[in-house]
């Protein structure tokens, strides 16, 4: 048993530390830490995550000890206050609030008001001289507790508040029909009724009083905290999260402060800087007379932070002054919640707060820059998934400005950045229906609460009719970097008959609109998009990663353009230039390929490859024009020759008439290329060893680009790989022709451009006997696609009938992750390994890469850093993905060094 199960924290001290994340929870951590460094917070006690383990453990029983010490910790919490639970006088009220050791936002339950009971909320009334308010707070209490604790619907409670609401606050405010009632509106003797009402309901629906003792109540709500960690909400979420190996929740009690007692009180939620863009700008909703609660629920559309400076400065000079405490002290954004209490600031929560991806890098960056983290700590910050996310598309600037306005529907809240297009859902049930079929779409919610995260994960983008940026739905979606407007109120949204009214509109289920999170505005129909340029503090964010990086990254290339693409994305060179696409791209180039496999004897074969030769002189010289001097490596043909050939009947007598052959001799030929197993079959450098011919023309090719650039003033470094080898004999017939061929083109030219000739390793054989090749090879490069699907036995384009279910922790939970995107290391990587130490002791500085798309996944690209490879190549889009992760394996080396140090 745990000997200390409770934590206090209050006037001053705390027995907790912010570093006790995992056995405080992230929000028991916190607010240790904020006591300890002098902010306002209100005073309390955490109940430590262990106690939650041992609580399930146990059958759902609180462990020995537990009663004694949350005793204890009540009465010093009564000694530091001045007041005692449930005191008819003048009750101590507390909040009873969840907090795992990461973060759930609104996943768990919180219960404020409590010890308020039948006689302590007329002494609540007295003491604050504010009946209405002691009422206010005790119908939020039946209503939360009965809810979370005793699992009463919360819609009865609600329900019985609106039907106050429209019958007699409307009546004696003459409030038209239509015109909604607020809550605020409601008076002192309504919610005596109201309170009268709620206790009724809570009787009928647990048989038993609503508990007057409040030492019953608390033990009620820590109960239901414990509860709502295995609620299914918070279970889903931990899955879609994919979060796992906590112990559970802490339960946090806090003494109350109340945001509701009157226009000089308020609660509200900000974060220290914009966390969409990262600017260094204090950020955050503000909302008068309310409970924090009205806040995150998105109940009320809150008023923006400068509003909060022009009503109550003071309050607002001294959480800016917080604000900049915090962030020297936590170094990094804090997300704040707070309330003000009768002029009085209180800090109620603080975390690192959640941030689009442009904030993250800006943020970083900016923090670096203020001397408040090293670069190493700011590189650590960010990850390959936030670079990810900085592509994410916006609406084309190009769409004429008219056509946009006239698709404008609506503006509402810019909660979270990017476009998106969809049919619009109503529930997230549909959404998630809809999603599974294989349709985007975008949820309209008049608010989302914790049930819907399954239908917003499975959405394009969110849409709210009420909320600020700090609701639910702006801190999910953007924890997700998924594009979410909220309070967009001019949406009358009709989830039963599924539409939705809006300026004078009726959209229904189905119907497309397109979201632009940037600048809230909701259009009709589907938009272009593009993708939005790279943020200043990205660029600079990454060349702190190449200065540390050892692994270099190249890009997989096949055209100019993506060369050109793929530079600016800081590739290094082309790892992959695969020279088949090549042949696809014209009707002409197809045409000379087929004639090429069509004919029948050598002649023919060379006349035709003659044919496509200045095509491919000129794409090739195209790319190494674009890549400026750096190393090109280029594969010669690989695919098996029936994929440049047509197999309908149709389109070979088009082909016969077009070459001037019989369509019979055509299908005949195409019959001779099957292959019952063409991945295994005749293909890769097979091809060469069988038609020398094909070899000549691609390798005449290169080199002569090459004299053409290399002309121009501009280096060529070619690296010619041929695929599939899988001996070293094979290989030496390759080389050897590849030099015949290259070599006098060469020397004619009277240039000297050095060329390496290289292998890439592919075919297990080949990794095996990796020493033998290396005495040929100048250089290898794993071809892991290929490689995973020959060590695995695993056919690339047939697994995924079963695959999944090898992969799926709820199924088999065989693999950690698919093998084809992410390396299997033990496997694979070992059989790489293996190669790498064979090749390397006949050719001890032999240049090293990967080619497959492993080489974009960072935990390949961490693995392939430790393995000692030169580097790794990836598609453009992916490169800063491996520039960050291969400085991440630095940053990780480091550690383990200072590690082992210590
Ligand atoms: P969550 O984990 O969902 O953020 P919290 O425990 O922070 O839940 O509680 C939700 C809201 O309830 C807070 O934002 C805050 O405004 C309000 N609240 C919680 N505890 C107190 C308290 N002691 N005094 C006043 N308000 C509180
Ligand atoms: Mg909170
Ligand atoms: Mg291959």
């Amino acid at each position: 048993m745990p000997s200390k199960q409770a934590y206090f924290f209050g006037a001053g001290k705390a027995e907790g530390r912010g570093d006790q994340k995992e056995l405080l929870g992230g929000k028991g951590a916190g607010l240790a830490e904020m006591t300890r460094i002098g902010l306002p917070v209100p005073a309390g006690f955490t109940i430590t995550t262990e106690v939650c383990d041992l609580f399930y453990k146990r059958g759902k029983k609180w462990p020995p000890g537990l009663e004694a010490q949350v005793r204890k910790a009540l009465h010093h919490l009564e000694d530091v206050t001045g007041r005692t639970l449930g005191d008819p006088q003048d009750p101590l009220l507390v909040s009873v609030r969840s907090g795992a050791a990461r973060s759930m936002p609104g996943m768990m339950e919180t219960i404020l008001n409590l010890g308020l009971n039948d006689r302590s909320v007329e002494g609540l009334a007295q003491g604050t001289s504010n009946p209405r308010f002691a009422y206010d707070a005790y119908r939020r209490l039946i209503t939360m507790y009965g809810a979370t604790a005793k699992g009463v619907p919360r819609e009865k409670f609600d329900h019985e508040f609106q039907k106050i609401k429209d019958t007699r606050t409307r009546a004696r405010l003459r409030i038209p029909e239509g015109t909604k009632v607020q809550d605020t509106q409601v008076d002192e003797a309504e919610l005596r009724e109201l309170v009268h009402r709620l206790k009724k309901i809570y009787i009928e629906a647990t048989r038993q009083p609503f508990p007057q003792d409040p030492w019953q109540q608390l033990v009620g709500a820590i109960n239901a905290v414990f509860g709502s960690w295995m609620a299914e909400k918070a279970v889903t979420y931990r899955r879609v999260e994919k979060i796992s190996g906590l112990r559970g929740t802490a339960v946090n009690v806090v003494q109350m402060v109340f945001g509701n007692l009157g226009e000089d009180s308020g609660t509200g939620v900000c974060f220290t800087r914009d966390p969409n863009t990262g600017e260094n700008q204090f950020y955050g909703d503000f909302l008068p007379n309310a409970q924090g609660e009205d806040v995150v629920a998105g109940v009320r559309t809150p008023l923006k932070l400068s509003e909060l400076e022009r009503r109550m400065p003071a309050v607002y000079y001294q959480l800016v002054k917080d604000r900049r405490a915090l962030e020297r002290h936590y170094r990094d954004m804090q997300d704040i919640e707070f309330t003000v209490e009768r002029g009085r600031l209180y800090v109620l929560q603080c975390r690192s707060g959640k941030r689009s991806p442009q904030a993250a890098f800006r943020i970083a960056h900016d923090f670096v820059k203020e001397r408040l983290i090293t670069k190493d700590e700011a590189l650590a910050r960010v990850t390959p998934e936030d670079i990810e996310r900085l592509f994410y598309p916006v609406i084309d600037p190009a769409f004429p400005r008219d056509e946009l306005k006239g698709r404008f529907l609506a503006r509402g809240i810019d909660a979270v950045p990017g476009a998106a297009s969809g049919e619009i859902v109503f529930t997230a049930k549909d959404a998630e229906e809809f999603a599974a079929s294989g349709r985007k779409v975008i949820l309209v919610r008049r608010e989302t609460s914790p049930e819907d995260v399954g239908g917003m994960h499975a959405a394009q983008g969110i849409l709210t009719a009420t909320g600020g940026k700090t609701s639910h739905a702006a801190v999910v979606a953007r924890g997700w970097a998924k594009t979410c407007i909220v309070g967009c109120e001019a949406l009358d949204i009709d989830a039963r008959s599924k539409e939705m009214r809006v300026n004078g509109r009726v959209l229904r289920e189905g119907e497309v609109v397109t979201l632009d999170g940037t600048t809230g505005s909701v259009y009709a129909g589907g938009l272009p998009t593009v993708k939005p340029p790279l943020p200043a503090a990205f660029t600079e964010v990454m060349k702190w990663a190449d200065a540390i990086r050892r692994l270099r990254v190249r890009t997989n290339a096949d055209t100019p353009y993506d060369a050109r693409k793929a530079v600016e994305m800081g590739a290094e060179g082309i790892g992959l230039c695969r020279t088949e696409h090549m042949f696809f791209d014209t009707e002409e180039r197809r045409l000379a390929i087929q004639e090429m496999i069509l004919a029948d004897k050598v002649d023919a074969r060379r006349a035709a490859l003659g044919k496509l030769l200045p095509f491919q002189r000129e794409d090739f010289a195209g790319i190494f024009l674009a890549m400026g001097g750096r190393p090109v490596t280029i594969r010669l043909i690989d695919p098996p020759l029936h994929e440049f050939v047509p197999h309908e009947r149709e389109k070979q007598e088009d082909l016969a008439r077009r070459l001037g052959i019989d369509a019979d001799q055509v299908a005949h030929r195409v019959e001779q290329l099957h292959e019952a197993n063409p991945m295994l079959g005749h293909r890769g450098c097979r091809l060469c060893i069988t038609y020398p011919e094909i070899l000549d023309m691609q390798i005449r090719a290169i080199i002569e680009a090459a004299i053409q650039v290399k002309r121009k003033g501009i280096d060529v470094r070619p690296e010619i790989m041929h695929p599939l080898v899988m001996d070293r004999k094979e290989l030496e017939i390759l080389a050897r022709r590849t030099r015949e061929v290259a070599d006098p083109i060469l020397k004619a030219s009277r240039l000297r451009i050095p060329y390496t000739v290289g292998t890439m390793i592919e075919v297990p054989r080949a990794a095996f006997l990796a020493d033998q090749i290396a005495e040929v090879a100048e250089f290898f490069s794993f071809g892991t696609n290929d490689l995973t699907q020959m060590s695995m036995g695993l056919s690339r384009d047939d697994a995924g009938r079963f695959l999944p279910e090898y992969v799926d922790p709820a199924k088999a939970a065989i693999f950690a992750s698919d093998p084809f995107e992410s390396l299997d290391v033990d496997g694979v990587g070992g059989l790489m390994k293996w190669a790498i130490a064979k090749g390397r002791s006949v050719r001890p500085r032999m240049k090293i890469g990967i080619c497959g798309e492993h080489g974009g996944d960072p935990r390949t690209v961490k693995f392939c850093h430790r393995a000692g490879l030169d580097y790794v190549s990836c598609s453009p889009y992916r490169v800063p993905v491996a520039r960050l992760a291969a400085a991440h394996a630095v940053l990780e080396d480091r550690a383990a060094k200072r590690k082992r140090r210590a």
